[in-house]
């Protein structure tokens, strides 16, 4: 099928290469003239693994092409995905960017005399679709939705880092439609997968979407608060906590003697909070859109503030172990928000830094793959250890992971270690002279 994306950040490039990988003739929407010319060159704009090896794989085969004709790639096609952003700004769903595209959209479907289905595919709250999208496509094609075109709502679940894994073989594919046929038409993109495929009306798949983003939250805050209590005890590591607890059967079932480890309990662990361009703003926006609808979601906003204060604690460890921070060079290892991405946005690391810094002390920060303008960052793990007062895990990259007790101690000045998302063993750091502090540890 012929398929148009508006937007080209992670979500769009990602699902425009799985759906040219089915066979489908992509044509990628972006405004940003540099970052179409970057993926018509084969560059993906940014890191993403095995981004890179499937567009150069997909442009070979004139499968995908990007471009900033909006209104010719909208009228070449069968079906136009709408992958814009949706921020929060001042604790509301920020919708300029998808209303401005909906207007292109609907006139270039005013001089189509073909049926197209328009889906959206970026997160918005319950009602948008409905209720601002449709009636905004209307008023610009002329045309009626459920007559002259469809309109779906097809919220996407990948994770970044995992981006083109998730796309390609998706766990479910919820279709919020406006009608039968909206929906039998949209879902035609992926009759070769055979993922579940859940149709619903368009209110139910944007809550889908928002569930499932504050449930992983949840969990995340949880275990955080659960940190909280056992450094407050003192005589408790909170990882032998969660050891104990995800040997629970019903969340770590046994299935033919062995256990299966479900992914989720990755989110039940304590750590410095998390981040992304995802979490943070989505749960925002419906703790407010559930004010706004007179619903107090008072454990959504629990979790807000858990998450909020959470970075605020790593520097309290520092705190506690340097007395005063002022003047003291502090390594920062990792700026990406999570491993195997370069996204920084909302990365807990942009807090920590920010409070070490007001606090006067020399931060120096390190990333295998991201960059942040106004942080001083080095190259190389060496080069921010050395002659460090303290250094601080943020990001678990498997760069970290392997790190040993000795490079800290042959680093720096002194091997002062606080791991904010425990990845090291306690016994075997302390054992080799590191003082290790970390997140659920007194
Ligand atoms: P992004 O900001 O990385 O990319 C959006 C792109 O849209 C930008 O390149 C921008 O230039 C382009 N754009 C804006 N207006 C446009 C227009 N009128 N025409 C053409 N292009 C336009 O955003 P993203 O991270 O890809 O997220 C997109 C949506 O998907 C958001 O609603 C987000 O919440 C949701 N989502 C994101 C993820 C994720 O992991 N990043 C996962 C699931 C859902």
């Amino acid at each position: 099928m012929k398929i148009s994306i508006i937007g080209t950040g992670y979500v769009g490039l990602v699902t425009g290469l799985s759906l040219a990988n089915l066979g489908h003739q992509v044509s990628c929407v972006d405004i940003d003239k540099n970052k179409v010319s970057q993926i018509n060159s084969g560059t993906p704009p940014f890191f993403e693994p095995g981004v890179a090896e499937m567009l150069t794989k997909i442009i070979k085969q004139k499968k995908l092409l990007a471009t900033d004709n909006l209104e010719k790639s909208v009228k070449d096609s069968e079906i136009v995905i709408v992958a814009v952003g949706t921020p929060t700004t001042n604790n509301k769903i920020d919708l300029s960017i998808i209303k401005k595209a909906s207007e292109q959209i609907g006139n270039a479907l005013e001089e189509s005399s073909d049926y197209k289905v328009i889906t959206v595919k970026s997160t918005v709250l319950p009602g948008t679709t409905a209720e601002i999208i449709k009636p905004t496509l209307e008023k610009y094609s002329k045309k009626t939705a459920g007559k002259d075109f469809g309109l779906c709502m097809n919220p996407e679940f990948l994770r970044e880092g995992n981006a083109l894994e998730d796309a390609m073989n998706p766990d479910r594919i919820v279709i919020g439609q406006l009608d039968e046929k909206s929906g039998q038409e949209f879902a035609k993109i992926y009759s070769k997968l055979s993922s579940p495929k859940i149709f619903t009306n368009l209110w139910t798949a944007e809550l889908i979407k928002y569930t499932s983003n504050s449930l992983f939250a949840t969990l995340i805050s949880f275990a955080n608060e659960i940190s909280r209590i056992a450094e407050a005890i003192g005589k408790v590591d909170v990882l032998d906590v969660w050891k104990g607890v995800h040997l629970d059967k019903r969340l770590n079932p046994i299935v033919e003697g062995k256990r299966i480890n479900p992914a989720f309990l990755s989110y039940l662990l304590s750590g410095c909070g998390f981040g992304g361009s995802c979490f943070p703003k989505d749960i925002q926006a419906l703790a407010t859109f559930a004010s706004e609808h007179n619903t107090d979601a008072s454990l959504i906003k629990s979790v807000i503030n858990i998450n909020d204060t959470q970075p605020g604690r790593v520097v309290s460890h520092l705190q506690k172990a340097l007395v005063n921070l002022k003047g003291k060079k502090i390594a920062v290892l990792g700026l990406a928000f999570k491993p195997e991405t370069d996204d920084t946005r909302e990365s807990p690391a942009l807090p920590i830094v920010k409070q070490l810094t007001l606090e006067g002390a020399e931060v120096v920060g390190h990333d295998p793959m991201a960059k942040v303008a106004d942080i001083i960052q080095v190259d190389t793990i060496k080069e921010a250890l050395g002659d460090a007062d303290a250094a601080v895990v943020v990001t678990s990259w498997k760069e970290y992971r392997d790190l040993t007790p000795d490079i800290f101690k042959q680093y720096m000045k002194q091997p002062i270690l606080i791991d904010a998302r425990r990845i090291y063993d306690k016994r075997v750091f302390s054992k080799a002279g590191i003082t290790y502090k970390g997140i659920g540890l007194a």
